[in-house]
């Protein structure tokens, strides 16, 4: 056997017996892996199933569809119903009037986004990276920020929510085309309303939401879905907190028509332009494997088990937050209105978030340091770490756990902290050794859903 298999399976060891707080991590299905490792990878799809979008999310109508599709490959038969049956789940899932599933990553579904709406030069009002917003949200290091112009509003340091007066300000101000609320590092729940009203006041503006962080919340009833609230756009990955194969999707509400005719460029026509941009506009052949991985995965969030799921997540991140709050921790925000949470190790204990990830990651804890709004330490070792609950809830942890994984954070960084202070690196080698074999034991007792 090829030493990559050798890898997977040390990998595999590596997930079981440590816990996944990056709160952008989750562990899939035995369903949702099969899919991906299917021979559907072997086929091309270049194109879309259907002319003028699905007009029902009936799964037994749409297997016994005998509708033409828009594909540049023959041999459709069996890719045409995985695709739309994705479609319609994720339609369902998220009252969207249309889905697109081919993006292959968040980042890919945020560009095919831009350049469906955007003209070179136009603006973007998104949030501040710094802040709580992503890489792909104008970023100079993109290359969606060498062809668009980025502003950026941010949060207010106190409340650690979103500075609405700033964003209002800046809307009237430089009359953006799209305006964007999305986030990796921010720990509250947006007032899509307020964001909603300020954009209808700009002419042309599309209202974009960046979902990837708390799709599966939204999918799961506990979080607002932005397009109840007059977005156009809500962009998402599939990996995150709704439990899928890594992938990106959009979902849109307004008409859906032919993907090969160029629509007017309006706001009721963005869904067809969307599937334009996404295929041939940013990618070529869909991947039919993870599009199936993808249907698996919305299937398994319709069902009523994944409300829990999505309710104990917060649940868990609440608990986690306090729990760590009266350790010492200062959680940013104070504490969490969603999944994640934002720690300022540096106002905490004089420490920086990278030693902080580092000496956590010995003991099988997995996060990551993390800036902090207004950091003042440099973007490598900011001030911060950020963590999260949806890959330890999938393994079934409750509040006895936070409890425990709060107290083993708390003796890691007093280990951090003594060592800062001058202890030999040696000293607490054993301790940590000790640490490493709780976390481990722990784990075990909680089996991945692909181990089930
Ligand atoms: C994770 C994330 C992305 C990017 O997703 P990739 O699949 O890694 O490209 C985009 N936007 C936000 C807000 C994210 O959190």
């Amino acid at each position: 056997m090829d030493v990559i298999f050798d890898i997977i399976a040390t990998e595999e060891k590596r997930q079981r017996e440590g816990l996944e707080l990056i709160p952008s991590e989750n562990y899939v299905s035995r369903d949702v892996l099969a899919a991906m490792g299917s021979v559907l990878t072997n086929k091309y799809s270049e194109g879309y199933p259907d002319f003028d979008g699905l007009t029902t999310d009936d799964e037994a109508t749409i297997l016994a569809s005998k509708k033409p599709d828009r594909r540049y490959y023959g041999g459709q038969q069996n890719t045409d119903k995985v695709e739309r049956l994705a479609i319609a789940r994720a339609c369902k899932l998220f009252r969207a009037d249309h889905a697109n599933v081919q993006p292959h990553s968040g980042a890919q579904a945020n560009n095919a986004v831009y350049n469906a709406w955007l003209e070179p030069g136009d603006t973007v009002l998104g949030m501040n990276l710094g802040h709580g917003g992503h890489l792909t949200h104008g970023s100079p290091v993109t290359q969606s920020a060498k062809i668009y112009n980025f502003i950026n509003y941010g949060t207010v340091a106190e409340t650690g929510d979103i500075d609405y007066d700033e964003l209002e300000r800046l809307a009237h101000e430089k009359q953006p085309k799209i305006i964007l609320v999305g986030y990796s590092a921010f720990m509250k729940v947006p007032d899509f309303e307020r964001v909603a009203k300020i954009g209808r006041e700009i002419p042309g503006c599309l209202l974009m939401a960046d979902m990837a962080h708390v799709a599966g919340l939204i999918a799961g009833g506990v979080h607002p879905n932005p397009l109840d609230f007059g977005f156009h756009v809500m962009t998402t990955t599939t990996h995150k907190t709704l439990r899928g194969p890594r992938g990106g999707l959009i979902l849109t509400r307004g008409v859906v028509g032919n993907p090969l005719k160029r629509p007017e460029h309006t706001l009721e026509n963005i869904p067809t332009l969307i599937d334009r941009s996404v295929f041939p506009g940013t990618q070529g052949g869909p991947l039919m494997h993870v599009i199936a991985a993808k249907a698996v995965a919305f299937g398994e969030a319709l069902a009523p088990e994944f409300q829990t799921y999505a309710a104990k997540i917060v649940e868990n991140a609440k608990t986690l937050a306090a729990a760590l709050m009266e350790r010492g921790f200062y959680c940013i925000g104070g504490g969490t209105e969603n999944h994640l949470m934002l720690v300022d190790v540096y106002k905490s204990f004089g420490l920086d978030g990278k030693v902080v990830e580092r000496t956590l990651d010995e003991i099988g804890l997995t996060l990551n340091a993390n800036a902090i709004p207004n950091d003042t330490l440099p973007p490598f070792k900011p001030s911060g770490i950020r963590l999260g609950t949806p890959a330890i809830t999938t393994r079934g942890m409750g509040e006895a756990e936070m409890l425990r994984i709060a107290d083993w954070m708390k003796q890691v960084v007093d280990i951090c902290v003594r060592r800062r202070d001058g202890e030999d690196i040696e000293i607490a080698k054993p301790e940590l050794a000790r640490l490493r074999e709780e976390v481990r034991e722990m784990a075990l007792q909680f089996p991945l859903p692909s181990d089930k």
